[in-house]
């Protein structure tokens, strides 16, 4: 008897054990998958950081981030929008799965993603079933189909200002967890500092290119750009125009005037001067400095050069400049100096500088209002 009763008791032990082991191997087991899930999301945020810390280009930053991010949380539909720089749009910078081309826009406030970005909220959805039952928006762009599944979306914030917002789906509800939605969260401050530093490079890189009052490429850019243009000549021979432009009497003008009445005609000029260069962007327009221009047309003969110059100097001379004054009639001339090389042609950049500028200065003898070829 004292044999059975031992039996059943071990027997008894047994059977606990086996439940604690049971237990002890699921706890393993979810441990394990946390374990892996956290070392994903660990490899997400080293990937990312490197990213930001590589990447200059905004828009292959944010590619590649949400690359990595498909590391660790499961999601098949993706979009991120920007905010312009007046605040006024959102831009599609980034989409995946929703068969859309980029040149969607939307505005703060509409859709789940202008939500975001109007209350600077991350929004978690678990359920899309109940989300479009009660409320009736789009996810990620205007008229797209509606589906089941969950959603997160996170709001993109430097300094407090919302600057854009990413979202996520998935067509399973409830798959995309509170621990996705957390990690989005952290996410979403590196993603933002990294969007901002991207930005900032490219306004900086503009400004040291460009020409603040006209907006031309600088006198830098056309040194740079000319000395290319005729390397470039080294193994595609083509012929090539410069040529430089002078408002004539301008000094006159701003006496007369004012300065400010100037910068308009500066400004305005500048216009005429992109809307005449041909609209493929191969023509270089920069301003050169103070009232002189210079305009590098790439592959354009001196028959062409002759032509497209005289239409130049033409349309100058028939333009209204919207600058206020009790006389009417202002008028404003320039003169151009051209030089044209042909394609075998060999030239340094300040031997074809000074040519076109030899130009210009007959030009001014001639009469100024007029073109002259070197
Ligand atoms: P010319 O026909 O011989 O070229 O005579 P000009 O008076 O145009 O030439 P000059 O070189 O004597 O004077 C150039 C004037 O351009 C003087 C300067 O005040 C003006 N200027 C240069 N840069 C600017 C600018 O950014 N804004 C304004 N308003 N004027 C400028
Ligand atoms: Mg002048
Ligand atoms: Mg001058």
């Amino acid at each position: 008897m004292a044999d059975e009763q031992r039996e059943a008791r071990l027997q008894e032990k047994v059977a606990r054990l086996e439940v604690e082991l049971a237990q002890a191997e699921t706890q393993a087991r979810t441990l394990g998958l946390l374990l892996e899930k956290k070392l994903n999301e660990m490899y997400v945020q080293y990937h990312v950081s490197r990213t930001i810390s590589s990447q200059m280009d905004k828009h292959e930053m944010i590619g590649r981030i949400i690359d990595s991010i498909k590391g660790a949380i499961p999601f098949d539909r993706v979009s991120v929008y920007l905010l312009d720089d007046p605040r006024e749009n959102l831009e599609l910078s980034y989409s995946s799965g929703l068969g859309v081309d980029s040149s969607v826009a939307i505005q703060p406030g509409q859709g789940t993603p202008g939500k975001i970005v109007e209350s600077g909220e991350h929004i978690h959805i678990h359920d899309l079933a109940l989300f479009h039952e009660t409320i009736n928006d789009y996810l990620h762009v205007p008229g797209e189909e509606k589906r089941a599944g969950s959603y997160i979306g996170v709001a993109l914030k430097v300094r407090n200002a919302t600057i854009g917002v990413i979202g996520i789906d998935h067509p399973e509800k409830y798959r995309l967890t509170v621990d996705d939605m957390d990690f989005m969260a952290i996410l979403s401050h590196q993603i933002a500092a990294g969007i901002e530093k991207a930005h900032l490079f490219e306004k900086i890189e503009h400004l040291s290119q460009h020409d603040g009052l006209t907006g031309l490429y600088n006198h830098r850019v056309f040194q740079e750009r000319l000395r290319q243009e005729l390397a470039r000549r080294d193994r595609t021979p083509e012929p090539i125009t410069l040529a430089m432009l002078d408002i004539d009497h301008f000094k006159q003008f701003n006496d007369n005037f004012g300065h400010q009445a100037g910068d308009t005609v500066l400004k305005e000029l500048s216009q005429l001067l992109l809307l005449q260069c041909r609209s493929d962007a191969t023509d270089i327009c920069c301003r050169y400095g103070g009232e002189e221009f210079a305009i590098i047309m790439p592959g354009l003969t001196a028959l062409h050069a002759a032509t497209t110059t005289e239409r130049l100097r033409s349309v100058v001379e028939h333009h209204l400049f919207s600058v206020k004054s009790r006389s009417t009639d202002i008028k404003v001339t320039v003169s151009l100096g051209v030089a044209c090389i042909g394609s075998e042609d060999v030239i340094t950049p300040e031997a074809l500088i000074k040519k076109a500028d030899e130009a210009l200065y007959r030009s001014k003898k001639n009469g100024r209002n007029c073109v002259t070829f070197s």
